[in-house]
């Protein structure tokens, strides 16, 4: 494990070993796991199995290595009971294949038995793949932990073509967590957070997180087109490599603040619980902005890209009837007071929290007649 104790003039950047992405590059699978190891453990989401079951095994026909399923929520138990057949299968090297859940839940058994791991995602929708973080939920879905690798994956392997092949909405979620890199740094820094190394942060960080941002925006509406299709063109190329790798560095080197904050709130408020991470995380960056004092020009702006791609830009957009002021108190508090890393920092109380979710559904309430 890194040291860990906070040293104000060492600062630390991370990152996996390596990255491969593009049509097809599942087929390196084989050969990256054996430079890494002896004896692959393969956690894999049971429907994602079905779909690479064949492709699996012929891939590793002739190679030791060990195919575990993968379904339901990542959890303590479940996490100790694949590490239990990892072990006894004398795995040294863990590999996540699917979507945020499962590396997730593949994480905390590589940890669990000590052994490298490497990520290989199936869907653009979170920014779990490079980076080194887990969380850790109960049985109601209820973030319970966070948990470290200690170290960044030792490779991700993006397979587009795969990636493409899934729904839309996946890619939609990612880039609405991505998206958040370059506003929730900012925010980290300007509260004197440190990153999820437990340091200040480097230059490095946020030129990423600002070349996710800008990624984004120049790409998003074309990479959305091709999402669903199976085809993968160069916009849904950059996009994926914005949702996974630069965000995923984005974040980790930067810090979290008050877009991720809000989700210990969202959560927790009925109709809205269920929505995916991604879409809490896009509407807490235009709540984060409203804290800000950003320019109404700034936020509509960024609300309309939003508009155009699909993302709710309020409470009501995220399943909510009625965002009434018991509603919003409750996410406020529950923010304002969730127990936070050391490298997130909401920054702001209860109260201001509730003034700037107020300001986004004013503004943002009727969404048929909004022109944003
Ligand atoms: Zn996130």
């Amino acid at each position: 494990m890194p040291d860990t104790r906070p040293d104000p003039d060492i600062r630390v950047f991370g990152s996996p070993h390596r990255y491969y992405q593009g049509p097809g590059a599942l087929d390196r699978l084989p050969a990256i796991c054996a430079d890494i190891g002896r004896l692959p453990f393969l956690v894999v989401d049971a429907d994602v199995r079905k779909l690479v079951e064949s492709r699996l095994v012929e891939l590793f026909a002739g190679r030791p290595h060990q195919v575990a399923d993968f379904r339901g929520e990542v959890t303590v138990n479940l996490m100790d009971e694949l590490a239990g057949r990892a072990r006894a299968a004398g795995a040294d090297l863990v590999v996540g294949m699917g979507g945020g859940k499962t590396l997730d839940v593949a994480k905390g058994c590589a940890i669990r038995i000590g052994a490298r791991f490497v990520s290989v995602p199936t869907v653009a929708s979170n920014d779990s793949p490079a980076a080194s973080a887990l969380a850790v939920y109960d049985e109601h879905h209820r973030m319970v932990a966070v948990e470290s690798l200690g170290r960044n994956p030792e490779a991700v392997v993006v397979d587009t073509q795969l990636v493409a092949g899934a729904p839309a909405q996946f890619l939609l979620a990612g880039i609405g967590d991505a998206i958040a890199k370059k506003f929730e740094g900012e925010g980290s820094q300007a509260f004197g957070g440190l990153n999820a190394h437990y340091t200040r942060q480097l230059r490095t960080g946020a030129y990423i997180a600002n070349g996710c941002y800008e990624t984004i925006r120049a790409f998003g509406e074309q990479a959305m087109a091709a999402a669903g299709s199976g085809v993968p063109n160069e916009a849904f190329e950059a996009v994926v490599e914005a949702n996974i790798l630069m965000a995923g560095l984005g974040f980790e080197n930067m810090g979290l603040s008050l877009a991720h904050g809000l989700t210990r709130g969202l959560v927790r408020t009925p109709h809205v619980d269920r929505a995916p991470h991604g879409y809490h995380i896009a509407y807490g960056v235009l709540v984060q902005l409203a804290a800000e004092g950003r320019s109404d020009a700034y936020i509509v702006d960024l609300a309309g890209f939003y508009k155009r791609i699909g993302l709710p830009r309020s409470l009501t957009e995220l399943g909510l009837d009625e965002a009434t002021p018991d509603v919003l108190r409750a996410i406020a508090e529950n923010t304002a007071v969730a127990p936070k890393g050391a490298y997130l920092v909401v920054g702001y109380d209860a109260d201001a929290l509730v003034a700037a979710m107020e300001a986004t559904e004013m503004r943002f309430r009727n969404s048929a007649g909004e022109s944003a």
